[in-house]
């Protein structure tokens, strides 16, 4: 089943809401076995959305559209609908009571604009919507299908996983789209691709390479009757491909590197204590969004002041010989975290997060560290891509660090 979606709201065109529906729509569609062939946005405007409407009726089996289902002149996807058809709409008796229903029982008479939610054509029955007062519609004929949702997010879902997925499953003809995720941090996108070389074209499963924040992700991909199946076919060459990138390699699918290193500390029955220049806290953030965090995360500082850094243990002598944005500084800094929490494991972080340069460092200059009480580990870069890049970045780079050390025996 070949499907596109029109997400329809000038707002989109201006930039002031982003279209999270028609995400939201293609990341469900390929567990059902639906290949999406186009996403298109379009503004509230009667001609151009029944055109938009009118050329995917005519070259998808499967049109889903968000938006525009509203009682107000600029909520036109009934209308169009009803062009692309050729169809008149009527109001249905049903759909009418309920309508004023809905209205009564909340104190308030209707508005007589909103009677087109009570609107029907011949081809489209109503789909339920008990979270707002617009219906959906499912449009059928010559063997395709439209089916229209209201805009409103928590509207549009459950509409989706109660009244369209399970309708849909029983017609996608049984098939089903698998991916699986490796996902790896330290290797660069051209280095990954030149390591997999031939297998890039290998068809079943498809091999997708895509550079993310949390470093460089593999996707592999199949269709089969069923998810066993798609998965049988995508094994082989997940070994394949762990055998080449095993050691760049830090988790799957839903996997996040703040998640694994969670389950790695609790598993040692470690803890962690922090200390971030660069960041302003962003470690600390993003190690605390995972659930339970504070059974392991001891303390996270944020300092940047060089006193700062000395109240907190850092060693005076090495700002000053080889200046706070240095691999020297953020080890002490891993250690002095550590060392001032009393945890097992420090982390620093220093770097010049831009967009001017400091201590003649150029922007984006990023050192990291992790200490265990024995030995530091440090990791540096130097890449510009803003201010929130770099401190994302710099995050990144030092839970890779963790992970790293927690994956050695004798951490
Ligand atoms: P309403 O009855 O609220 O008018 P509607 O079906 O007519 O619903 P729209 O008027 O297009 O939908 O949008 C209503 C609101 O729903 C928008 O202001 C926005 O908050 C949200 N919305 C609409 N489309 C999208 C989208 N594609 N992605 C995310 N949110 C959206
Ligand atoms: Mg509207």
């Amino acid at each position: 089943m070949r499907a596109e979606i029109i997400a329809v709201g000038t707002e989109i065109l201006l930039g002031e809401i982003q279209d999270t529906n028609s995400h939201y729509l293609a990341s469900r569609l390929p567990a059902l076995g639906i290949d999406l062939y186009y996403m298109t946005v379009v503004g509230d405007n009667l001609g151009r959305l029944t055109e938009v409407i009118g050329r995917a009726f005519g070259r998808s089996d499967l049109t889903l559209i968000t938006g525009g289902l509203g009682p107000t002149d600029d909520d036109l996807t009934r209308e169009a609908i009803a062009a692309v058809l050729g169809e008149a709409p009527r109001v249905d008796p049903e759909l009418e009571r309920h309508l004023r229903e809905f209205f009564a029982s909340r104190g308030f008479t209707m508005p007589e604009s909103n009677i087109k939610q009570a609107w029907l054509i011949p081809s489209a029955r109503a789909i339920p919507n008990p979270r707002g007062t617009a219906p959906g519609w499912w449009v059928e004929r010559d063997g395709r299908i439209i089916v229209a949702m209201p805009g409103p997010p928590p509207e549009l879902q459950r509409m989706w996983e109660v009244e369209v997925e399970p309708q849909l499953a029983r017609r996608a003809g049984g098939q089903v789209i698998v991916s699986r995720t490796l996902k790896t941090f330290g290797i660069g996108e051209g280095h990954l691709d030149q390591a997999l070389g031939d297998l890039l074209k290998s068809t079943a499963p498809t091999i997708g390479v895509y550079a993310r924040p949390d470093g460089v992700h593999v996707r592999l991909t199949a269709k089969a009757a069923s998810r066993e199946e798609a998965l049988a076919i995508i094994a082989p060459m997940e070994e394949k491909v762990r055998a080449i990138l095993g050691p760049f390699i830090w988790g799957t699918d839903d996997d996040t590197m703040e998640a694994v290193v969670g389950r790695l500390l609790k598993e040692r029955g470690l803890t962690l204590a922090l200390m971030e220049s660069c960041t302003g806290g962003l470690l600390a953030d993003t190690i605390t969004n995972v659930p339970g965090s504070s059974a392991y995360l001891k303390a996270g500082y944020v300092a940047y002041q060089p006193e700062t850094k000395v109240t907190l243990g850092v060693r005076r002598e090495l700002i000053e010989t080889y200046g706070v944005v240095s691999p020297e500084v953020a080890a002490d800094m891993a250690r002095a975290a550590r060392e001032t929490a009393g945890a097992d494991i420090g982390v620093g972080i220093t770097g010049v997060a831009g967009p001017d340069p400091l201590e003649g460092k150029p922007p984006g200059t990023i050192h990291v560290a992790v200490h265990d009480g024995v030995a530091p580990q440090t990791a540096s870069f130097t890449y510009y891509q803003g201010r929130l890049a770099a401190k994302r970045r710099a995050v990144a780079m030092a839970l890779d660090l963790l992970l790293r050390l927690l994956r050695q025996p004798s951490a």
